[in-house]
């Protein structure tokens, strides 16, 4: 004899039991995004952006009056923090406690604590003191063209595939594009930023009228600083699906290698047509991330 059959949809979409207070409250008034607008956003690419939002120390920029009002670049837990968000204690700095979540009903407590943007630490809580990815950031100085930054990954992705790194690319959803690199913990912080440190000295030094490796920003004109600090203990980046608290309501946005091009801006996707790309796409461009991960490998 056979079971009942259970009728299920294709792409079974989880639903979160958080409650939001004021849903209909305007967090982009120019994309016309609610607070209720974001968290069905979530709740629709909660697959995808799980592997880099759960279990690890986050950052939140909370914007409690949306994008226009005043906003908060939060690292530490505070008072009244939604009950579906954990706190950790960094095992270097116990007593003040970091940002965590575990579950789609934490992503939506955030959603609830107003944090419009999540930039995660590049450890886990499993093993803080070893990275399990790479970011560098790509930051256009004045005058940068969008095809120099598509460039700029592109190198970067030769260097990091030349230290036998895998490499991937996503839109900052603001001004650049991130290349991101999985690693198999095993390096330390300091061992990791002392490699993207060389790797974008010698970027700089290789073509200094194209690149620069220092943040002073008198330096940076017409040039591309490539950001490795991103890639200290504590430092973080914006999360692959993250949305942003700018104009347009983007989102920082994994992409194929062979998508970049003059069609697709670094805030081409946003909270209201991510989705529809996502359902419209054959594969994940990041689906092999986790897989491909390698140890870096020590001098
Ligand atoms: P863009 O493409 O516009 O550069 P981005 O996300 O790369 O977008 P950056 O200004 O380069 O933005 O910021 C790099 C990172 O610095 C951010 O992703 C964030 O994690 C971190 N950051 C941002 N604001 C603060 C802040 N107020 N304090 C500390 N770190 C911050
Ligand atoms: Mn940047
Ligand atoms: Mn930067």
């Amino acid at each position: 004899e056979s079971a009942p059959e259970t009728v299920k949809p294709a792409k079974a979409v989880p639903r979160s039991k958080v409650k939001l207070t004021h849903p209909d409250r305007i967090y982009w008034p120019d994309a016309g995004v609610t607070k209720e607008g974001l968290a069905d956003y979530y709740t629709q690419v909660w697959r995808r952006i799980a592997p880099f939002v759960v279990n690890r120390p986050l950052a939140l920029l909370r914007c409690p009056t949306g994008i226009t009002g005043q906003t908060f670049f939060q690292k530490h837990a505070w008072k009244g923090l939604n009950n579906n968000i954990r706190l950790v204690d960094d095992p270097k700095e116990p007593g003040d406690p970091l940002i965590s979540i575990d579950s789609l009903d934490g992503l939506i407590g955030l959603v609830q604590s107003a944090a419009l943007e999540i930039h995660p630490w590049g450890s886990s809580l499993e093993d803080w003191e070893r990275p399990d990815m790479i970011t560098i950031d790509l930051d256009p100085g004045v005058g940068v063209d969008w095809p120099r930054i598509i460039e700029a990954a592109k190198e970067v992705r030769q260097r990091l595939t030349d230290a036998g790194l895998a490499a991937f690319v996503k839109t900052s959803g603001g001004k650049g594009l991130h290349v991101v690199a999985p690693l198999k913990p095993h390096a330390t912080w300091p061992e990791v930023k002392a490699f993207t440190k060389g790797m974008a000295a010698a970027m700089a030094s290789d073509t200094p009228a194209k690149y620069v490796a220092t943040m002073a920003k008198a330096k940076r004109k017409g040039k591309i600083l490539i950001d490795y600090l991103r890639n200290q203990r504590g430092a973080t980046a914006v999360a692959a699906y993250s949305s942003r608290a700018r104009a347009g309501a983007a989102v920082s946005t994994p992409l194929s290698w062979d998508e970049l091009g003059p069609e697709i801006g670094p805030a081409h996707f946003t909270v209201s047509n991510l989705p529809a790309r996502l359902d419209g796409l054959a594969a994940d461009p990041w689906e092999d991330f986790r897989a491909a991960a390698v140890p870096l490998k020590l001098k």
